[in-house]
């Protein structure tokens, strides 16, 4: 529905169509695309559909000033890759509605796209439609993306039993050092000086770590396809925050052990440098967008042997406890102590 009659309604048509030319793809079930009352997808045998949606808003979730139009495409759409991932399922249709300020023109939102196709392309995900309107405010975005797997298998959060190892992919803390790093660290918390100089190749990692996440799509396929996952969830908002959704829908306690969680050499370097903890970044640090996963203690030879062999990055870091237990964190000296929430000042 177009709010706005008259000019608006034909450069929207306009920019509809030019949006339909440049990436608009037939795929193999797509009945209808871009083009009419609505798209169209013949199911294919049965499936489970995965459907996950975002709404972003200029000023809240992003920040134009600063931002390229196509980093905010791309990063949105990989939130929504990572969110699939975490289900186990193969992300295929995409659907973007915009709300559009009369100073953001058309190049922009071509530029936008382009982010949003440079994430979803790779994957084979298809464009499908969306709808576009007038802003009297900033830039609003909102995307849907569908995913599939076969019928009765996806990765949830409430599969965790108490036993169960709890292990991420990749490493953790990247994103925010980056984003610090973005920011000239002016964290609300005044952070000392650096110590010393980082290595410009640590620091061109961190950012395009933060400005280019990778959702781990491969990884969430292999573990619903092998059956050797009882639970998953994609890292957003931190390790800490993250584990206890895990948690509270499995009805479980963890117990994380910190000297286990993999901290890439970038980032052990940039905490060294800022006289940070890498641990905190680890734990509290949001937007790294590894997946965070159970298996039962029986598949553990096996996981990390197919782990191995498809080039997966995955780190063993504690246990799933009973509930009673709640969240604790084994320090590097042996000590217990309560998982702090999300915030930094937790800590200190
Ligand atoms: P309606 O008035 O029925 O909402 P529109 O003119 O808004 O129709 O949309 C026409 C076609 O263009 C539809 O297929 C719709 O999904 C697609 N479309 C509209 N806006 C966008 C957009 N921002 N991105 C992708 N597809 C869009
Ligand atoms: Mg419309």
């Amino acid at each position: 529905m177009a709010i706005r009659k008259g000019r608006h309604r034909i450069q929207e048509f306009a920019l509809i169509q030019a949006l339909a030319r440049r990436f608009a793809k037939n795929s193999s079930h797509l009945v209808q695309g871009i083009g009419d009352d609505a798209a169209v997808i013949a199911a294919p045998a049965p499936a489970w559909w995965h459907v996950t949606t975002d709404l972003l808003a200029e000023g809240v979730h992003f920040d134009l000033r600063t931002a390229s139009a196509e980093s905010v495409g791309y990063r949105a759409a990989m939130a929504n890759l990572s969110d699939i991932a975490a289900m186990g399922a193969s992300p295929r249709y995409l659907l973007v509605s915009l709300a559009v300020p009369r100073t953001f023109g058309a190049a922009r939102i071509l530029e936008l796209y382009e982010g949003l196709m440079q994430a979803c392309g790779p994957h084979g995900v298809t464009l499908i439609g969306g709808d576009t309107s007038a802003s009297q405010t900033g830039l609003f975005l909102s995307i849907t993306l569908i995913g599939t797997t076969i019928s009765g298998r996806a990765l949830f959060r409430h599969g965790a039993h108490v036993g169960d190892c709890i292990y991420v992919t990749g490493t953790l803390g990247d994103s925010l050092a980056g984003l610090q790093l973005l920011a000239g660290n002016k964290s609300k918390r005044s952070t000392p000086r650096p110590s010393g100089p980082l290595r410009k190749s640590h620091q061109d990692y961190l950012i395009r770590r933060h400005l280019h996440p990778t959702a781990r799509i491969g990884e969430g396929l292999w573990l619903n396809r092998a059956g050797l996952a009882t639970a998953a969830i994609d890292l957003s908002d931190g390790l800490s925050g993250d584990l206890r959704h895990i948690c509270d829908a499995s009805r479980v306690g963890a117990e994380i052990d910190l000297g286990a969680l993999p901290i890439s050499p970038a980032c052990s370097a940039y905490a060294e440098t800022r006289r940070l903890r890498p641990l905190e970044l680890a734990l509290t640090g949001g937007e790294d967008y590894e997946l965070l996963f159970t298996a039962p203690p029986a598949r553990q030879t096996a996981l990390e042997r197919q782990a191995r062999t498809r080039g997966f990055q995955i780190t063993r870091i504690g246990s799933i406890r009973p509930r009673r237990f709640g969240m604790q964190m084994k320090s590097t000296d042996g000590a217990m102590r309560p998982i702090p929430m999300t915030s930094y000042e937790h800590f200190h």
